[in-house]
């Protein structure tokens, strides 16, 4: 008795989540089936899961920058040398690099032997939607161009992202040529080639979201060179090591309230959702991006935890559950990384000086799911258009399936539209993303609650690899270890 007891008190907040989204999708269905609320109405319904949201964005920011600053030299200035810091920063990229990889290797394999789209033809399939505009090289550079923000606060509020816009052929040419009886030889040579390639220029603009990469880059090395100042910087250090502590009490907060939010969050969507009967023509190829994602989640990440650690890798997963659920619900890493945080220092034991560094690094760039969705959905796509892919191919698609899913942002939707690169790379119409828009809401979900595993495991893993490290620093200040 006392033990159940104890487990729901420790737990209340996941049983509550739980029962929360039954109650929620229940609560959907029959709101849709049994009364006829206007588009308007629907979404005052969602309105307490929209309070949700805006409370998991909030502290992003102030959590992204106190981890970020303090990540990698924390807890007293002596902790982390430049040295040490760079080997762990090296161990986290290896580990998000390889498992995407799999991830990738894993959904071309169940694609291709499943083979979704082989049956049917892409105009069986609606078109829905219309094509988001990027292209692989514009897409690399932006991710670099928002490494080195230009403005830190705006840097806060929106991301970098350029367009192509079509350049007009310039008329000069053709105006000199008048002059003169016959146009010089090199004059129609580049009349002729304006017409035959178009000129394109790249065109910047802000769009809104946090520049979570640019803060990233910033926070690191900002914390690096306070880490560097000896007695001086400390001041700094413990300033943001409290804004931590404090942002990390906002969240348990914010947990109490995630209940209610998800309930209506969930209800709205459900009475949303007009076109179910897509779930049924896409079916196989929505069975095959689940198949995969579980298949990468519960062998191959657990094997991997548990050849480098040693212990139970689904007691682990359990420990994440609040998070895994929460990106289930809200379909992004980034707004999830507050729980994700929660769950991998509460329930898991993960040092601070390991999370702090790898879950908001991982949040951006290292999403296992979204890489595994992005070289299943391409596949799919060719395979929809009897479009045979040879083995050059197939390696370019998990080249840019990998560098897709680095690319893209932790918010909802985000790999739709870097899916673009891999369809052009392989030379697949770009416009066929609209052929899996329709049902991307239901993968997101998945594939983001993946992402965030796939972070979580990271932190594990770096945590066993660095132990050696992180001891002999123990030694030299006064911090209290995490025991793992
Ligand atoms: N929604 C995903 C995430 O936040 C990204 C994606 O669309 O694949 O992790």
């Amino acid at each position: 008795g006392r033990d159940v007891k104890g487990l729901l008190k420790r737990n209340w907040i996941l049983i509550a989540t739980i029962s929360a989204v039954i109650l929620g999708i229940a609560l959907g269905v029959l709101v849709r089936d049994y009364t006829s609320l206007s588009q308007l109405e629907k979404q005052y319904f969602g309105f307490p899961g929209e309070i949700l949201m805006r409370m998991l964005k909030l502290v992003i920011l102030p959590l992204i920058v106190s981890s970020m600053i303090t990540g990698l030299v924390c807890e007293g200035v002596a902790a982390l040398d430049s040295e040490v810091s760079g080997r762990i920063g090296l161990r986290a990229v290896v580990y998000y690099l390889s498992t995407t990889i799999i991830a990738v290797i894993l959904g071309i394999v169940l694609v291709t032997t499943i083979k979704p789209g082989v049956s049917q033809s892409a105009d069986n399939i609606e078109r829905a939607g219309s094509t988001p505009n990027v292209s692989t090289v514009d897409t690399l550079l932006d991710l670099v161009r928002n490494m080195f923000p230009e403005n830190l606060v705006q840097a806060c509020f929106q991301q970098y992202k350029t367009q192509r816009k079509e350049i007009e052929p310039s008329k000069t040419n053709m105006s000199t040529s008048n002059t003169t009886t016959f146009p010089p030889f090199t004059t129609i040579i580049s009349t002729v080639a304006q017409n035959l390639t178009k000129d394109y220029k790249i065109v910047g603009s802000y769009s809104d979201g946090i520049n979570v990469l640019g803060l990233i880059v910033f926070c690191v090395t900002f914390g690096l060179v306070i880490g560097k100042m000896g007695e001086r910087g400390r001041i700094l250090l413990e300033f943001f090591d409290a804004m931590n502590e404090a942002t990390m009490r906002l969240v348990q907060i914010i947990m109490c309230y995630m209940p209610i939010g998800i309930l209506f969050l969930i209800a709205a969507k459900i009475m949303e959702v007009e076109d179910w009967e897509i779930f049924r023509k896409m079916g196989l190829y929505m069975v095959t991006v689940l198949s995969g994602l579980a298949i990468h989640s519960i062998v191959f990440l657990p094997l991997i935890y548990f050849v480098f650690v040693r212990k139970n890798p689904f007691t682990f997963s359990l420990g994440m559950a609040q998070a895994l659920l929460t990106a289930l619900m809200i379909s992004s890493s980034s707004a999830t990384l507050p729980v994700t945080f929660r769950c991998a220092e509460e329930n898991n034991r993960i040092d601070k000086r390991i999370t702090r560094f790898v879950l908001p690094v991982g949040a951006t760039i290292n999403m296992d799911g979204t890489a595994l969705y992005e070289a299943v959905a391409s596949i799919f796509i060719a395979q929809l258009n009897n479009y045979d892919l040879d083995a050059g191919q197939i390696v370019t698609i998990s080249i840019t399936a990998t560098v897709a899913s680095i690319g893209a942002a932790g918010v909802p939707n985000a790999g739709l539209v870097t899916m673009v690169i891999v369809l052009t790379a392989v030379g697949l119409p770009a416009t066929d993303v609209t052929l899996i828009i329709a049902v991307d809401w239901l993968l997101d979900r998945f594939r983001t609650m993946i992402n965030v595993l796939g972070d979580a495991y990271g932190a594990g893993i770096v945590q066993k690899l660095s132990k050696r490290e992180l001891e002999r620093m123990d030694l030299t200040s006064d911090v209290d270890v995490a025991n793992p």
